[in-house]
């Protein structure tokens, strides 16, 4: 057996970035589902179909996108101009000193810190500069649209190339936060040690193209923690953070 003492040893964080990393009251899920909502009734379906294509994809896929590319043919960088690439986000969120803080108070000698997210890059990195943390994660996993068969959360191939990727090859050294229930039991059914479902209960956000209002899955694994604030993160890891 080969010992491969290069592996960092440190825990790796894995950080979603849309509805995470800012708040859902920035209604940008919300501006994101109205464009991409045009772009299927721009390829042609009638109000409703849309709706529900939209939304059954989103569901069946993680990603409404993953299933235009695989079933219609779509440009997934011509979706991602006019769906992610159009949106004011400037206008929407501001930088954020707090999230800040808190991602410069992880002690980095015990733990790396990695975006994980399912909108391409562009989008991943625009978020991180407005909000003032670009330089405060080591890398970001991205959806590579430029592939013709991507994968996203919740595939399990996605966060096996997310590990690869960093360079950590147990799972359960992987601390991760998302605020979709399915990614984080995803990544949890695959080993991921600490998983947390952040949720903003009582706020509302648009997933697949349908609003709803965030709610506790009162079934979640136990080993599962759930948060309403990123804050508490301070608690719910505070073995890697700094004392
Ligand atoms: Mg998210």
């Amino acid at each position: 057996m080969t010992v491969n003492t290069s592996e960092d040893s440190r825990y790796v964080i894995w950080l979603d970035i849309d509805n995470t990393l800012y708040s859902a009251n920035s209604k940008i899920s919300q501006a994101m589902g109205t464009r991409i909502h045009a772009y299927f009734v721009n390829l042609g379906w009638a109000d409703e179909e849309a709706s529900e294509l939209h939304h059954k994809y989103y569901t069946q896929y993680g990603l409404a996108l993953r299933g235009l590319v695989r079933h219609h043919q779509v440009d997934p960088l011509d979706f991602d101009r006019k769906c992610d690439g159009s949106l004011p986000l400037e206008d929407m969120i501001k930088p954020n000193p707090e999230l800040r803080k808190l991602l410069e108070d992880i002690d980095r000698t015990k733990a790396r810190v990695w975006g994980l997210t399912n909108a391409y890059k562009n989008h991943a990195y625009r978020v991180l500069k407005i909000l003032g943390i670009e330089d405060l994660l080591e890398g970001v996993i991205f959806c590579d649209y430029s592939e013709p068969n991507f994968s996203c959360k919740p595939e399990t191939q996605f966060f096996n190339n997310a590990m690869q990727t960093a360079g950590i090859t147990d799972p359960s050294k992987c601390f991760f936060i998302d605020d979709s229930r399915g990614n984080v039991e995803a990544a949890w059914r695959l080993g991921w040690g600490r998983c947390v479902h952040f949720c903003e209960r009582g706020m509302e956000v648009t997933e697949g193209g349908k609003l709803k209002e965030i709610s506790i899955s009162p079934d979640l694994p136990g080993e599962i923690k759930v948060v309403t604030h990123l804050e508490e993160l301070r608690t719910v890891w505070a073995d890697v953070f700094k004392n």
